[in-house]
């Protein structure tokens, strides 16, 4: 009998692509995927911990799901990704019954081994080769762009962030193997690939001997986006949050190699030097700045996103305005805001008190998010007219949608045949968050 298995997933890139791991381990022991929960013979939830929420939802679905269990009683419930991660104690676990595997990702190599001890029917033969996390082939759902993850886990320790208590400490993959789960994925049809890493610019080779001696760069990051640019039939490259104290002048140089998309994910946090600090942040707004300027020095029309965390632990206005004084010197072309909400276990949950209002945090995150709209609006008039490059990810009633090079969200009349291509394109009408074209 073919069993299969539901996987849903909270939270960041590093999440998705660990579940995509997830659905390849489960496939190669022999399970199917379905996209009904009520279905499935092995229900998972992989977990995002960075906010409260995000937390209480999975209480939520892992209650909802019990109820299977009347017409499946050997269903298997798994919960993974960061909850687990950061239980180290055991109190979370107490708190979700009805939970029959419970582990942190990078225990996802016993996945197998520990299926077959909870239901050697279903789970017959032995899985006692353990595999390690970065050999687990993905399963992807399209195969024109994919995530590929290059480092694990996170050495920061920025004060509100639970990510290196739930993922480890910094672990970087060789690059070896990067270079060849790239090669596989072009040979399938891949010509994106999105590197992934907690502080994906801080990445440091294990197997540097690897290194092609016409290499030009010698930081380490820098010299893999070269590597990567080397492979024939790759065309976009893209990556995942790059970190402002670890982006070195290599790396800038490197953003104007041939394959790099336009656009540059930078989280700043705060526009404030007190609250930076505060938060561990180890660059100040100047340092940011400055940055930012040499950047654009560089690639002047490159695309600029960023994270803002608004009423963090003794936030004053004043100190708001530095943030929202920032935004507007950087002129970011899209921004994330969140709304500080402690997290037990982080430095700033044990130090610090969260005393900013839940009103006051509210109408800062409405100052930014206006601020954006506000911002991007008038930044993306610039490419009316313009050629741009869309890789086309879906299909609709005639329109083709996708992401320009500066990953806007562009459409234009196309056909089903487009999907996974890249296609040129002119820009014809400029919205917020649509950039309208024609096909060349
Ligand atoms: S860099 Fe800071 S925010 Fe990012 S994962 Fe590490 S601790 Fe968390």
């Amino acid at each position: 009998m073919k069993a299969y298995f539901y996987i849903l997933t909270f939270g960041c890139q590093m999440n998705k692509n660990d579940s995509e791991r997830i659905a390849g381990l489960l496939t190669k022991i022999g399970l199917k995927e379905t996209k009904l929960p009520e279905k499935a013979d092995v229900l998972f939830i992989n977990t995002c911990s960075v906010r409260q929420h995000a937390e209480d939802r999975v209480f939520g679905f892992i209650r909802e799901w019990q109820k299977f269990r009347i017409t499946k009683p050997n269903l298997i419930v798994g919960v993974t990704g960061c909850l687990p991660g950061r239980d180290k104690d055991g109190k979370l676990q107490k708190k979700i019954p009805g939970v029959d595997l419970f582990f942190p990702i990078v225990e996802l190599p016993t996945l197998s081994r520990r299926l077959h001890e909870l239901n050697p029917k279903l789970f017959p033969g032995s899985f006692d080769s353990v595999e390690e996390y970065w050999q687990i082939e993905p399963k992807l759902d399209k195969n024109y762009s994919a995530f590929v993850t290059i480092q694990n886990g996170c050495n920061n320790f920025c004060t509100y962030c639970v990510v290196p208590y739930a993922r480890g400490v910094e672990k970087n993959r060789p690059l070896k193997e990067i270079l060849q789960e790239i090669k596989v994925l072009i040979k399938n049809g891949c010509v994106e690939v999105t590197l992934l890493g907690q502080v994906v610019n801080n990445y440091q080779a294990p197997d540097k001997e690897n290194f092609s001696k016409k290499n030009p760069f010698s930081d380490n990051f820098a010299a893999l986006l070269w590597e990567i640019n080397q492979i024939k039939g790759l065309k976009r490259i893209h990556w995942t949050a790059a970190d402002p104290q670890h982006f070195t002048d290599e790396q800038i140089q490197a953003l104007t190699l041939p394959k790099q998309i336009n656009f540059l994910h930078l989280p700043v946090q705060s526009g404030n030097n007190q609250i930076l600090k505060k938060m561990n942040r180890k660059y100040t707004r100047e340092d940011y700045l400055k940055l930012v300027k040499k950047i654009r020095k560089a690639r002047p029309e490159i695309a600029l996103g960023t994270d803002f965390i608004v009423g963090f632990c003794g936030e004053t206005k004043k100190q708001f305005l530095d943030t929202v004084d920032l935004y507007k010197k950087c002129d970011f072309d899209i921004s994330y805001h969140a709304q500080y909400s402690t997290r037990s276990g982080t430095v700033a949950h044990k130090m610090f008190k969260d005393n900013v209002t839940r009103e006051e945090k509210k109408s800062r995150w409405q100052v930014l998010q206006e601020l954006m709209v506000d911002t991007t609006f008038k930044k993306n008039k610039k490419y009316l007219g313009k050629e741009n490059f869309v890789l086309v990810d879906s299909f609709v009633d005639g329109w083709c949608s996708g992401n320009s090079q500066e990953l806007k969200l562009t459409r234009f009349r196309g056909t089903p045949k487009m999907i996974g291509t890249i296609q040129s394109v002119k820009i014809v009408k400029t919205d917020t968050w649509i950039l309208w074209a024609e096909k060349l």
